[in-house]
């Protein structure tokens, strides 16, 4: 039989006294420090979404579809597209999110 033994740590202060505290929406079990009191996820899965549905959902984006019509389409639920337009006009300063400002109110 062979057997693994894994130590786990805080990533914030590499502390080893852990306790479990609870589950993640997708089922990772959360961790908590005694030492530091932040909680953490002991195995972080990867990301949801891949890289080619992303650059999809960012190119629908940009065809002007509106994001409730790329969570219908997609199934990328509206923070998660926020998040990406957010990491992509920071990564391209040049890019401004016009879409995502209210529309101007009209004068009575
Ligand atoms: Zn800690």
């Amino acid at each position: 039989m062979l057997s693994t033994t894994l130590v786990h740590r805080c990533p914030h202060c590499q502390g080893e006294r852990l306790y479990k505290n609870g589950h993640t929406v997708r089922g990772a079990q959360r961790a908590k420090c005694k030492d530091c009191q932040r909680t953490f996820t002991l195995a972080p899965k990867g990301p949801r979404h891949s890289p080619a549905l992303k650059k999809q959902v960012l190119s629908a984006y940009q065809d002007r579809m509106s994001i409730r019509g790329i969570h219908r389409t997609f199934g990328v639920c509206y923070q998660t597209v926020m998040k990406w337009l957010g990491e992509k006009s920071r990564a391209t300063p040049g890019i401004q999110r016009h879409a995502l400002a209210q529309p101007a109110r009209r004068r009575a």
